[in-house]
């Protein structure tokens, strides 16, 4: 298992989380049995946005006597009233179901204490203003939540998030489809109405948050990597075409920013079958010829940095130079942590001898030795 460090928070995260949700669908001890069996693979992060009682109590079990080798995403918001999830900002609800989830946990903290599920403009003023936001605070600066995280769907809501300097990490729902959607308040949008027209590269927006991301050190875990399985199966994909596990695995750790994707699990086979992503070849990695392969596309010219183009003769990391280029042309002045990972590259876009090679592997038509040229020019070398 591969390691990344989460954004400010400086954790290192395993490449392959585990998404809780679907605990609840089994019994106990077979809940426990996979959280153990996918800790003992190396996953070592967890989300838990779940308020109900049962999914909190079989991750708390799974994790007695290996708490501390665990980061949990506890979520501060999400509330079971009447039985039922309720996300909500009236204290007299948020304080109990917190209490709850550290109680049931057996722990006195949680690693990223994540303000829980924001996507209007609406909430993220009503959620950062007043009594649950000064919760929130209090909890990091007691150190009962040791980082402060949010959730989102929505691209301007994770760029106000990064603009607070205090949001060390978002969990942002990534895959292919919803890349080509723009911003939404409503969640449920995403999973329908896609056309040929919607599908034609990805939304700036969200280009531009997961630069920002990377830009300002805040972490990305991923959820909803699969849209809900759709992706997997070709008649309910947008794209009319199937992907494996590991190629949208690949595709959310290839976007900026991004340190860990959350998988759901029904089985251990489904978490050997996420895990296989350490060992996989490039070739089973490879998403960007599905992408350019489908039949309902018209994506075309933009890099998604799927690293289809090696080799190149000389070297280039043509994936990581077209990165840094995109994330330093985005603003008005190259940012010095980009300019200082440019630098850190073996071979510079100046050492490209435009042979072109690379293009012709490109499933997306990206124009490559003339963006050597621009990167060259942009970074000096
Ligand atoms: S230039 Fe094309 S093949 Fe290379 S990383 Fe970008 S999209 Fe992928
Ligand atoms: S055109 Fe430049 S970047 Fe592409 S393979 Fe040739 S030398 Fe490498």
């Amino acid at each position: 298992m591969k390691y990344r460090t989460l954004g400010k928070t400086g954790l290192k995260v395993s490449e392959i989380g585990f998404g809780g949700e679907w605990l609840e669908r089994h019994d106990e001890a077979e809940s426990v049995d996979l959280i153990k069996y996918a800790h003992s693979l190396g996953i070592n992060i967890i989300d838990c946005w779940m308020p109900d009682p049962r999914s909190r109590d079989m991750i708390g079990e799974a994790m007695k006597g290996c708490r501390d080798s665990w980061y949990v995403q506890g979520h501060i918001g999400s509330t079971y009233q009447n039985g039922q999830y309720v996300r909500t900002r009236q204290m007299e609800h948020v304080i109990p179901a917190f209490e709850d989830l550290l109680a049931r946990f057996h722990s006195d903290h949680i690693d990223l204490g994540m303000i829980h599920y924001i996507d209007s403009i609406e909430d993220w003023n009503n959620s950062m203003n007043g009594e649950f936001i000064d919760y929130v605070r209090k909890l990091h600066d007691e150190g009962t939540i040791r980082h402060i995280g949010l959730s989102t769907h929505n691209p301007v809501i994770g760029k106000l998030a990064v603009e607070t300097g205090f949001i060390e990490m978002i969990l942002f729902s990534i895959n292919p489809a919803f890349d080509m959607r723009p911003a939404t308040e409503d969640l449920d949008s995403m999973f329908g109405g896609y056309d040929k027209d919607q599908l034609s590269g990805i939304d700036p927006e969200r280009a531009r948050f997961y630069q920002m991301c990377e830009e300002n050190n805040v972490g990305l875990t991923v959820m909803k990597g699969f849209f809900g399985g759709a992706l997997l199966d070709r008649e309910r994909s947008p794209f009319g075409v199937a992907f494996s596990p590991v190629q949208l695995i690949h595709y959310a750790l290839t976007r900026p920013g991004v340190s860990s994707i959350l998988c759901g699990y029904d089985t251990k086979e489904q978490v050997d079958e996420a895990v296989s992503y350490e060992t996989a070849t490039d070739d089973e990695k490879d998403y960007a010829s599905v992408i350019a392969g489908a039949p309902l596309h018209s994506y075309s010219g933009v890099c998604t940095y799927c690293g289809h183009c090696r080799p190149c003769p000389v070297g280039i990391d043509i994936a990581m130079v077209n990165k840094f280029y995109d994330l330093a042309s985005a603003q008005d002045k190259v940012p010095e942590s980009v300019s200082e990972h440019y630098r850190a590259l073996e071979h510079k876009a100046s050492e490209c001898i435009g042979c072109r090679s690379c293009e012709g592997r490109c499933p997306f038509g990206v124009g490559i030795a003339d963006r050597m040229k621009e990167a060259a020019g942009l970074f000096g070398c």
